[in-house]
């Protein structure tokens, strides 16, 4: 059994879908558990059609809702043109899910509030509508497709807009529902994204959440293999968008994976690796655009080469300064700062530390009002939100030749406020000005991998 994730970008027209339907009945032997994204942007659009009810904008609101209705409807009926049965019914489906989704809405716009639930049940809708069209679309080219509702087997806590999965319940669920489903049938199709507490509630798992759907679904059925299909030709080593001239990797190991996507490399969801690794599932990132290249595989240490692997950065984050003069010669003082950290759940990044100094970064969504609070105590706190991280990530990377030259040679002219190499080897993380933080990795880029 694989797993195959199809992300938004994959499954963006009528276009994409055929490709991705095609690359699905190639790997029928396989008994695919195909997952899918929401179209491309309908996440962003769903998100709008949210914050126009909370604002009881109700004529935008109808405005964008026709707007997703119509763009469902058009791509179903060039998917299934060619068998009238399915089309009806899909469009019908898709109308049902657009009525409820306008009915909810309005009703939200009636109230003027908009709850955590209320909003994962808005944007929940993308993933069931991809997954309703890509699902008639695979019977009527022949394969035989059963369709799951992902909410019945991904359980998470009750925090409706970052569901953190409950393992128990996924591991016991998952082939429960998933066996059910793939009797005599050749795939399976469900959503990535969504999901659904204990007691029933819906939840997502956070944006950018079905990567992480799919290694949870494949540590939960052993599975063979994990495939993260996207628009690019795998892992690079710096987001080509930034790095036009960023080469796919072959190989990177489970680590170096879930450190990259940590810091800052988009192509994956944070959480990603731990549920695969945690059953030594390799992770194959594939482009679907260009289905024939190699891509990157993810895989347990041991057959992965030393050295730097990627560049990547992430601005998204604040800088917290701590001072106190009682900390020159104080034991303890560290213990204390990082209880309160620990206390208000806050997570940190990096750490840099001198005799009456603590520097961490965190990530910007956090809400720091108490810790900034209870250190303020007995230290002076400064947090900076001016600044980003950039980040060098490879196995061993402190043993690769010259390396530490090549990172801080393009930093000659550029102000470097933090440098924190973890005591894995894996990662050396500086903190520069948010403006420069493109030029700089660029620049680490090309001293790097030229
Ligand atoms: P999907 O819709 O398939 O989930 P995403 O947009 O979430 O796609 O992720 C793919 C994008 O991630 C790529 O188009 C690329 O621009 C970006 N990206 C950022 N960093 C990297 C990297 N190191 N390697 C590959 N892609 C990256
Ligand atoms: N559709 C969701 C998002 O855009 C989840 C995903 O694409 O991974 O965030
Ligand atoms: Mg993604």
């Amino acid at each position: 059994m694989i797993i195959m994730k199809f992300g938004g970008t994959s499954v963006g027209g009528y276009e994409e879908i055929s490709r991705v339907i095609s690359i699905i009945q190639g790997r029928l032997d396989k008994k695919p558990i195909v997952l899918t994204s929401a179209m491309s942007k309908v996440t962003d659009l769903l998100y709008k059609i949210a914050d126009k009810a909370a604002a009881k904008q109700t004529d935008e609101l109808e405005t964008l809702i026709d707007n997703l209705r119509s763009r469902h409807i058009c791509i179903a009926e060039q998917l299934l043109e060619n068998n009238v049965d399915y089309m009806l019914e899909a469009t019908s489906r898709v109308n049902e899910i657009c009525d409820e989704l306008e009915e909810f809405a309005k009703a939200i716009c009636v109230l003027g509030e908009l709850s955590p639930r209320s909003k994962a049940i808005i944007i929940s809708n993308g993933e069931l509508l991809s997954s309703t069209i890509i699902g008639y679309a695979m019977k009527a080219r022949g394969i035989k497709a059963a369709w799951v509702d992902a909410r019945k087997m991904i359980i998470t806590d009750e925090n409706s807009l970052k569901g953190e999965p409950n393992i128990q319940e996924i591991e016991k669920r998952v082939p429960e529902v998933i066996s059910i489903a793939a009797q005599e049938n050749e795939a399976v199709i469900t959503q990535g994204f969504i999901a659904s507490s204990v007691s029933g509630e819906p939840t997502v798992l956070g944006r950018g959440g079905s990567d992480y759907s799919a290694s949870l679904v494949g540590m939960a059925l052993n599975a063979e293999a994990v495939e993260i299909w996207t628009d690019v030709d795998g892992i690079l080593t710096a987001d080509p968008r930034k790095v036009p001239n960023a080469k796919p990797l072959d190989r990177i190991s489970f680590e170096e994976a879930a450190e990259m996507a940590h810091f800052g490399a988009k192509v994956l969801h944070p959480s990603t690796i731990e549920p695969a690794m945690k059953k030594n599932i390799p992770i194959y990132v594939l482009n679907s655009k260009n289905p024939y290249s190699a891509g990157t595989s993810i895989l347990g240490g041991g057959s992965i080469c030393d050295g730097a692997k990627s560049v990547s950065s992430k601005e998204d984050i604040l800088v917290i300064n701590i001072f106190s003069t009682r900390m020159i010669n104080a034991s303890g003082f560290l213990g204390k700062v990082f209880s309160i950290f620990s206390s208000n759940k806050v997570s940190v990044d990096l750490i840099s530390t001198s005799e009456a100094n603590i520097s961490v970064t965190i990530e910007g969504n956090q809400d720091i009002t108490n810790v900034v609070k209870e250190l303020s105590n007995f230290a002076t706190v400064e947090v900076d939100k001016g600044k980003a991280q950039v980040s060098v990530v490879g196995q061993n990377l402190i043993n690769s030749p010259a390396i530490l030259e090549k990172i801080f040679a393009p930093l000659k002219d550029v102000k470097t406020y933090m440098v924190s190499q973890g005591a894995s080897l894996i990662n050396l993380s500086i903190v520069v000005d948010k403006e420069v933080k493109d030029e700089v990795v660029c620049a680490i880029h090309e001293s790097i991998f030229a």
